[in-house]
């Protein structure tokens, strides 16, 4: 706990917490006709306003009320970035209840384990899913509703669901007569499972306060700069990180908001950034990845798209050299988790950077960036000993701040503070203007012969190579050194590289001892629920794989 000295004056403020229905008042009361328009899961789209929204957010909200839904419950949802998506976030954290969006990707049994290690009361879901819920919702045992996000035309003739209720006539059958309860703001507001990919998955419990604090901070022009004559397309899903404060921070900013729904295909976005004007995105770079694909083979420009923010995992400064220079979309590198809401940190560049030569800005672009104010960090060694801001000693990253956890939802996991500082498990660099670069998880450096080689560097430089579409670098056992790099890349269609090519590519790259010690080529690298390469599948893949150097 933090010791507060107490003042003898304290200022004479209006008290007025910091709500997320506030959030959604503001976009009514003062852009209420601009629009949010929706790729739904049924193929069509969908237009309507943020008056439109706050209305039938109500609406939503009166009818959780009829459900049950007290203020601390937590309410599930398993849905793509759309229109009702949105109205549930507003509708359940604007009445005080906990909005609990679940990432689809997970295997059933993952879903039903923190669908009841969360004791969700009513399970929001888009049509995609239905299959999905049929298996799992007879494990969840504290849900007492679920509503299928559609109209009563797509409700199924039968299913296996208890008490399955159709949304459009939920919203139909509610007033939007609803007077936003007042509380402390403190109070949770929603909740995100990590990934889990090392144990069960652990909840971030955030508080209105901590997300409207983030997405103040987040809409600001050094961090992700959404202002009212944006059109913003979040392609990072509502259920990874609640799309990293962006249904919050663009209608806050009363920014146009355009949601892909299912269709997260290269086509499928490119047609909608075009159709819409879209004039921002944010994403992993694994989408960025089939979007640039295709742009390339169908020769096609962008005509409005301006600014990108790529972050969850680390830019290639392929990808960020080919936004730039082939279609003149500036790239913001950012850096966050699940734990942080998800912002820590955004690269942009300085007044004194800008007499800089073009290859001087890009190296500070690459690197994950500048923390956002509200966001504290420090590198610290094993014996958590502070290290230099010099750029180039590495360390674990620690960071604090009022939207990043104290602990886990039901205290899992126990004490996860040092100090009061939050370990993020990054291995990382900062240099003396306050720029942060990732080197590694702690989980995937490889330690060679008691040094650390760091693996993104070494994807980097792989990805950089024509021929390359993906590279992922893990250790692998070695007799003498007990790990060293080995690559696993996937090759562009088409295009052709040896083994010995790619590893001469390496020189004068990096130091020698660094570079991979092998190459495997292999067709597809296994990604994850929330876009990510699965390092532990790669290990546990080639766990036996020997090494010529051996
Ligand atoms: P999970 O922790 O469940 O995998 P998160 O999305 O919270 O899901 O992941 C956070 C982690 O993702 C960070 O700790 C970091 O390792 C990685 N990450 C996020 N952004 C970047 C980035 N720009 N560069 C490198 N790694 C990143």
């Amino acid at each position: 706990m933090v010791q507060y000295t107490q003042s003898p004056l304290m200022g004479q403020m209006m008290d007025q917490p910091l709500l997320i229905s506030s959030i959604i008042q503001h976009a009514d009361r003062y852009f209420g006709q601009n629009e949010i328009v929706s790729r739904r899961v049924e193929g069509d789209i969908h237009r309507y306003t943020y008056r439109d929204c706050h209305k039938r957010s109500k609406q939503l909200a009166n009818a959780l009320a009829g459900l049950g839904v007290k203020m601390g419950d937590r309410v599930g949802t398993i849905a793509w970035n759309g229109y009702r998506h949105l109205e549930a976030y507003y509708a359940i954290s604007g009445s005080g209840a906990v909005l609990h969006t679940i990432n689809p990707r997970l295997h059933p049994d993952q879903i039903a384990y923190i669908a009841n290690h969360a004791e969700d009361q009513v399970m929001l879901f888009d049509l995609t899913f239905l299959p999905a819920v049929e298996i799992f919702a007879e494990h969840c045992k504290t849900i007492k509703a679920f509503v299928l996000m559609c109209d009563r035309d797509r409700m199924p003739a039968e299913t296996k669901i208890p008490n399955l209720l159709c949304y459009e006539e939920l919203i139909a059958a509610n007033s939007s007569e609803l007077d936003w309860p007042l509380f402390d703001e403190n109070s949770a507001s929603s909740l995100c499972y990590t990934s889990g990919t090392t144990g069960n998955p652990k909840g971030a419990l955030y508080s209105h306060r901590s997300t409207v604090l983030h997405s103040y901070a987040s809409a600001m022009p050094d961090s992700l700069n959404v202002s009212a004559r944006d059109t913003v397309l979040p392609v990072v899903p509502m259920f990874h990180v609640n799309a990293w404060g962006l249904p919050y921070s663009v209608p806050l900013t009363g920014a146009k908001l355009v949601f892909p729904g299912p269709a997260m295909d290269g086509k499928s976005i490119y047609e909608l950034f075009e159709s819409e004007q879209v004039t921002f995105s944010a994403g992993v770079p694994t989408v960025w990845l089939g979007l640039l694909n295709y742009v390339a083979q169908h020769n096609l420009k962008f005509s409005s798209f301006k600014r990108t923010v790529i972050g969850g995992s680390a830019c290639p400064p392929a990808m960020m050299k080919a936004f730039r220079q082939q279609h003149g979309v500036e790239v913001v590198h950012a850096w966050g988790m699940t734990e942080m809401s998800p912002l820590g940190t955004a690269g942009t560049l300085q007044t004194k950077h800008l007499a800089l030569s073009d290859e001087a800005q890009t190296a500070i672009l690459e690197k994950q960036g500048h923390a956002i104010f509200g966001v504290d960090m420090k590198i610290v060694d094993d014996a958590n000993k502070e290290l230099p801001w010099d750029g180039k000693t590495y360390g674990n990253l620690l960071v604090r701040g009022p939207w990043i956890i104290k602990s886990y939802f039901k205290n899992e996991g126990g004490d996860v503070l040092v100090d009061g500082w939050f370990p993020t498990g990054d291995v990382a660099t900062i240099d003396p203007d306050g720029y942060m670069q990732i080197t590694d998880r702690s989980k995937d450096v490889i330690k060679s012969g008691g040094e650390w080689i760091g693996t993104i560097d070494l994807e980097n430089i792989a990805m950089a190579h024509p021929a390359v579409l993906q590279a992922a670098c893990i250790g692998v056992f070695h007799p003498k050194w007990d790990e060293r790099p080995l690559l696993l890349v996937v090759v562009k269609t088409g295009a052709e590289v040896s083994k010995e090519a790619l590893l001469q590519f390496y020189e004068g790259k990096i130091a020698k001892w660094w570079t991979p010690d092998d190459i495997a080529f292999i067709d597809a690298l296994p990604i994850g629920a929330t876009g990510k390469i699965l390092k532990n599948k790669l290990r546990e893949q080639f766990k036996d794989h020997v090494l010529p150097t051996a």
